[in-house]
């Protein structure tokens, strides 16, 4: 089966087109998602028939088209049912309608933690597991969760995808979702620089004088010792290792797949999490593997395929 997909994030989209598990063509186009959807629907069109004319196909060849979208939505009536200042116009939109008009297509959309994990759990880190959940570390914390073979989604759409707002320390920082201590709010890049300033010793560290106070900065700066770029450091990683933790005691999975932009920082964070799950996750079955992401960001895309069949299983 060959789909046209996307993954649209909030400062780029992702476009393919994807067959048997395998992106056939991509390409990324800018998105300011806070001018919303609309404007980005005909560069959304122009990219997939581009990428289609260099493949030598046509919409004709397609079975359908799969997005990830950065929000809560009804797989079933493919509509958006929130927004948290990305594409905010989406909730009005019928994006089956204009799939259907401009590309003669059936359109299958689903959150894009969600996606992550069905693109590593088909054809990534955790082909052949039924338990498993991810965490993808980056501006916000995503999370999802699949049990049994079955993808997590719960009655109103949020099942599993908001583990970020769990909260990892009471009395903690106040978050964008109106609980406090979440740990989106403890430790992801939207919060870093907020959670940065907060510390004395900011102002004397190498970190103040980075034009873009990233965590890639952070890790750089952490391991030359800088003392600031060190606590802050270590505080995401017990966040994010206390995280996993909360999702194995929620889900019962056999295997946590971490993804993201920070995981280029793997080498330092995939041992903390993994000693960390080792000393305080309760599972007398055995051990709950903590892996790193096969298929980056492409993840999305790949699952498009699968999200397609499920979504109009009479399709070839
Ligand atoms: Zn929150």
């Amino acid at each position: 089966m060959t789909i046209l997909a996307c993954d649209l994030g909030g400062t780029r989209m992702k476009i393919g087109v994807v067959r048997d598990g395998v992106v056939l063509a991509q390409t990324v186009e800018p998105a300011n998602s806070k001018a919303g959807l609309a404007p980005q629907l005909p560069v959304l069109k122009a990219a997939w028939l581009r990428l289609l004319g260099d493949l030598k196909l046509t919409p004709r060849d397609c079975a359908g088209i799969s997005v990830a979208f950065p929000s809560l939505v009804d797989t079933k009536t493919g509509r958006v049912l929130a927004e948290y200042g990305k594409y905010a116009d989406a909730m009005s939109f019928d994006l089956r309608a204009w799939a259907q008009r401009e590309l003669g297509l059936p359109l299958a959309i689903e959150n894009d933690a969600r996606m992550a994990l069905i693109g590593e759990w088909r054809a990534g880190a955790g082909r052949g597991v039924d338990n498993l959940v991810m965490m993808t570390l980056g501006t916000g914390l995503g999370t999802s969760a699949i049990i049994e073979g079955r993808v997590l989604r719960g009655k109103h759409g949020q099942a599993g995808v908001l583990g970020g707002h769990i909260s990892v320390r009471y009395g903690g920082r106040k978050c964008s979702c109106g609980n406090v201590g979440c740990a989106e709010a403890e430790a992801s890049t939207a919060f870093l620089a907020e959670l940065a300033k907060t510390r004395s010793d900011f102002a004397t560290s190498a970190l103040a004088r980075e034009p873009v106070l990233d965590f890639a900065a952070v890790f750089k700066h952490a391991a030359a010792g800088d003392a600031c770029a060190v606590a802050l450091r270590d505080h995401s990683i017990q966040v994010w290792a206390t995280l996993a933790v909360n999702l194995i005691h929620a889900y019962d999975p056999e295997m946590v797949i971490l993804g993201g932009g920070i995981m280029a920082s793997a080498d330092v964070i995939l041992p903390a999490v993994r000693a960390h799950v080792a000393r305080h996750a309760h599972t007398p079955w055995g051990k709950a593997q903590v892996v790193a992401s096969q298929l980056g960001d492409n993840a999305a895309l790949v699952a498009g395929e699968w999200l397609v069949k499920e979504q109009f299983p009479n399709l070839k």
